[in-house]
């Protein structure tokens, strides 16, 4: 995960790197650094922790440099101490301590790198792999950067995009993208020949530089917002040559590559918090919105608009769903979806078990891969692993300029904005009704929905952002009391049904990323089988209990939970007294017009009680330890 930053252009590069890593820390948080040049040396700043750390380094210590990189860290190799940080120097050379590098990926040669540059006489500091990588580029190095990075790539093996600068090239960054995101943006100030931006400092007009070119490099888009105008995203197998002259790309063969800019079309207000205390909170929040704005975009009136997947979806007999974490769950409900409606045989598999059980392939499938931020490692390697096998993908993404949308054969966009908050919600909500919408236009694809139950259908969606809406309003008050009263519980255990099963799931893993609480989720069916032997009278079960064909089944499993003298909190329909009868709490959800969009609805109360029981155990709702939120690493 990681994020990688630099910025080359006539402002102070230490404050707009800072805000640049502001906006990549969902990526990782377990340090942070830079290296910014001047007066011909690299200056280092690390600090562990948050990049709260580290802006009061700078802040302590200043550097005065218009060129530089810089990283926040999602630690896969080595502890997350100051040592680790990323920069990492060259060391113990004669260009020790005169090439720096921030790394995101893995680099599954270090080992053996690390043995043989040791040998050369470089001095490691670090446990990173990534040290590796400024190291190779110094053995290399002979005063041309390009051919020393070059040399370097051809000797790495995994998954990689990293910056390096050069102690000789005051105004250079290069940059190398491997199977990891990475992007160059256009600062506003970039045109030739216009006068130094606004925002220049006086030291870098004092250098007599009147007009400048502006780059900035990241691993996502929100990065490079105040700045930058423009953006171009490196393909793997690209290098980056960022200088005063603009963006020279290349091949890891040194073939020049032709750059495509775009207009970045990211706000800067949708990468902000607003009048929100968490990403988090304006996210669930967001959610009618996000619904109503994927509708508006798949119908007109009461009829599907579908999406041109360049596929023959009436041919397809078989889907393979491929997801990681929340995704997954989504997932779940997509079989349910396309089983029900387009009555085709669905398996659901988690990314990382598909890549490496040599599935079988027949000829009618189709693989759906799902990832919020299309970028997901395993989901991606899935991906290529299915294609290497002919069958056709579509990648279900909120990042419609990712590299699962890029590599998939048809795409479908969430639309639902940046996601910023680390678990995801928005997101989620939206990949299940896309994956609703999906279903009936394969359904109507294989000629089994006529035009009434489309009509149903349709109705049955558009009335989703009312219905979310208020749920959110309903249930808020119930969620905050359950929430007081069983904020310090040890355990949680949701239980559902049918399309509740997952939701039982979903928030589950909510408590357990956002609150740290041991939480599980099962099919209420399967609760007898062994696990009712963990209620006890400190056990809060949630029930998931919407008015659908299994409710009774549910109300049977919940008095079970009663006679134990476990704490029931339901979550069903606000004027069911029955459910209200036999429950401690009851989160009211309103009713879905169609029983396989229920699990959206009732989905959104247990994302509050893990955000509010998240805040009583204070814990950081944004930024939950050890996670980042797009996993592209293995
Ligand atoms: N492998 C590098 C480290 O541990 C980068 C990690 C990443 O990109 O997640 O520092």
């Amino acid at each position: 995960m990681c994020g990688i930053a630099g910025y080359l252009g006539p402002k102070p590069a230490d404050s707009v790197l800072i805000v640049a890593l502001e906006r990549l820390k969902y990526r990782g948080y377990d340090s942070a650094g830079l290296a910014v040049m001047s007066d011909g040396e690299i200056h280092l700043r690390r600090a562990a922790g948050k990049l709260k750390q580290l802006s009061d380094l700078i802040e302590a210590q200043p550097v005065d440099g218009h060129c530089g990189i810089a990283h926040t860290r999602w630690a896969t190799h080595g502890a997350p101490t100051e040592i680790n940080c990323h920069p990492h120097l060259a060391s113990g050379g004669p260009y020790d301590g005169r090439i720096a590098v921030v790394h995101n990926g893995i680099i599954e040669n270090h080992e053996q790198l690390r043995r043989e540059l040791t040998q050369a006489g470089a001095i490691f500091r670090s446990e990173t792999d990534t040290e590796v990588i400024p190291q190779l580029i110094a053995h290399h190095y002979r005063g041309d950067a390009l051919a020393a990075v070059r040399a370097a790539v051809a000797r790495l093996e995994g998954s990689f995009a990293f910056a390096v600068v050069f102690a000789d090239h005051p105004r250079r960054i290069v940059a190398v993208r491997q199977g990891s995101p990475l992007l160059v943006g256009k600062g506003r100030a970039y045109d030739a020949g216009e006068p130094a931006a606004e925002g220049s400092t006086a030291s870098f007009a004092k250098a007599g530089r009147t007009s400048v070119r502006e780059m900035l490099l990241a691993s996502d888009v929100p990065a490079l917002l105040p700045h930058a105008h423009q953006v171009c995203f490196l393909a793997d197998g690209q290098i980056a040559d960022l200088t005063d002259q603009g963006l020279a790309l290349s091949d890891f063969a040194g073939q020049p590559v032709e750059a495509e800019f775009k207009a970045i079309e990211v706000t800067a207000e949708a990468v902000s918090k607003g009048s929100f205390d968490s990403f988090m909170a304006k996210e669930i929040a967001e959610q009618p919105a996000v619904l109503a704005r994927l509708l508006d975009s798949r119908l007109r009136g009461g009829a599907l608009v579908e999406p041109d997947l360049g596929l023959d979806l009436a041919s397809v007999n078989h889907v393979v769903f491929l997801a990681a974490g929340t995704s997954w769950h989504a997932a779940l409900l997509g079989k349910r979806f396309l089983e029900q409606l387009a009555r085709i045989h669905v398996e659901v598999d988690i990314s990382s078990e598909y890549r490496y059980r040599n599935p079988v392939a027949s000829g009618n499938t189709l693989v759906v891969a799902i990832s919020q931020s299309g970028e997901t490692a395993d989901t991606l390697a899935g991906l290529r692993l299915a294609r290497a096998k002919f069958i056709p993908v579509v990648g279900l993404v909120n990042t419609v300029t990712s590299t699962i949308a890029r590599e998939s054969n048809g795409v479908m966009p969430l639309l639902a904005g940046p996601e910023i908050g680390v678990a995801s919600t928005k997101a989620y909500t939206a990949q299940v009704l896309a994956l609703y919408l999906f279903a009936l236009q394969v359904a109507r694809a294989k000629g089994l929905l006529d035009a009434a139950a489309e009509a149903q259908a349709v109705a049955a969606a558009r009335a989703l952002p009312e219905l979310a809406a208020t749920t959110l309003a309903s249930a808020e008050e119930p969620v905050e009391e359950a929430a007081d009263i069983f904020a310090a519980a040890q355990a949680t255990v949701f239980l559902g049904r049918g399309g509740e099963h997952p939701t039982a799931l979903e928030g589950a893993l909510k408590l357990k990323e956002l609150a740290y609480v041991h939480a599980v989720g099962y099919p209420a069916g399967e609760f007898k089988h062994g696990p009712i032997a963990l209620v006890t009278s400190h056990l809060p079960v949630i029930c998931l209990c919407p008015r659908d064909a299994l409710y009774e089944k549910m109300l049977s499993n919940l008095q079970e939970v009663r006679a134990r003298a476990g704490r029931v909190i339901a979550v069903g329909q606000g004027g069911d007294r029955a459910l209200r009868d036999l429950s401690d709490h009851l989160f009211p959800v309103a009713r879905a017009g169609e029983d396989l969009l229920q699990p959206l609805l009732s989905v959104l109360p247990l994302q509050r009680y893990a955000y509010h029981v998240a805040r009583r155990r204070n814990c950081d709702v944004d930024q939950p330890r050890n996670l980042a939120k797009s996993v592209t690493v293995e």
